[in-house]
């Protein structure tokens, strides 16, 4: 799977989700890729 040169570079374009629970979470507008909003440390700032 191909993806954006910018998620390649660790600099996804996050999107604030919910889930059927309510509970929020990201997902990756240009890979798909998904975080949940409690691990957010890896990638503040960078
Ligand atoms: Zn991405």
């Amino acid at each position: 799977m191909k993806k954006p040169l910018r998620c390649r570079l660790h600099l996804h374009t996050w999107k604030t989700e919910h889930n059927e629970e309510g509970q929020r979470y990201q997902r990756c507008l240009g890979c798909g890729t998904t975080r949940d909003k409690l691990t957010l440390n890896n990638f503040s700032g960078t």
